[in-house]
């Protein structure tokens, strides 16, 4: 089973993708986690990234779609996969499309967490990461068992750099002029689904399995 996220930064994709990935044993690939890893390891390619990232900008389509593509080729990704955060443009979902036409895959499902720019603010402001394993968790809505304090590994709690208010606006705006075509171009291959993302985590998580069943 092969699924893309789609939804405005700070929707609840990768909240989500974490629940399916458990729930079907699929990895999870989120590129914004894959950049962020190449920065914490001081890589070119996080070098490169960081640039665009810190702006709310997005890493250019070339760079992004070799990176997810080795990611898919991986042994791991033979029974499927949950993206998160990729595709993110036309040109990127193209990309994805003529490498699994030369595969003969297909992706099953698209769903796109729907959440208003309103909400999407307070989300990302109250939004914290661990910076070992991935985990996320809000200051308000989902908090952490010990203030600051990972529950899965122990680590102290990061604001992520672009989830700064100037950044976020940034994002938005970028979101809705590069990215939210995708739903459109999704919903005329009918694999578009459109889950309601301002419920609790656990509502959304139910209304993904009843499509995923
Ligand atoms: P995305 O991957 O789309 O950028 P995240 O999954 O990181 O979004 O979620 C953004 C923020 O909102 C995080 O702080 C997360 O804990 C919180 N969050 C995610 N889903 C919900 C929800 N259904 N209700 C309230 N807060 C949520
Ligand atoms: P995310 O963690 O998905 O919110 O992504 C954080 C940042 O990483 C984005 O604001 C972009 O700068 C970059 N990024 C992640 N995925 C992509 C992508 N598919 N295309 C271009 N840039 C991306």
């Amino acid at each position: 089973m092969r699924i893309i996220m789609l939804g405005a930064p700070g929707a609840g994709k990768g909240t989500q993708a974490e629940k399916i990935a458990e729930k079907y044993g699929l990895p999870h690939i989120s590129t914004g986690d894959i950049f962020r890893r190449n920065i914490k390891e001081g890589t070119a390619l996080g070098k490169e990234a960081k640039s665009y990232m810190d702006e709310g900008k997005l890493v250019p389509d070339e760079l992004t779609v070799r990176l997810l593509l080795d990611r898919t080729a991986a042994d791991d990704c033979k029974k499927g996969y949950i993206l998160d955060g990729f595709p993110r443009t036309i040109p990127q979902a193209e990309a994805l499309d003529t490498e699994l036409k030369k595969l003969g895959e297909i992706i099953d499902y698209a769903i796109d967490v729907e959440v208003p720019d309103e909400n999407i603010i307070k989300r990302m402001s109250g939004r914290r990461a661990c910076p070992k394993c991935g985990a996320t968790y809000h200051t308000e809505f989902i908090p952490p068992k010990k203030e600051n304090i990972c529950d899965e590994c122990g680590e102290a709690l990061i604001i992520r750099d672009d989830d700064k208010p100037e950044t976020v606006a940034n994002r938005l705006k970028v979101y809705h002029e590069q990215t939210q075509p995708l739903i459109d171009y999704y919903d005329k291959k009918n694999i578009l689904h459109t889950v309601d993302g301002t419920q609790d985590v656990q509502d959304v998580f139910k209304a993904v399995t009843s499509i995923l069943e």
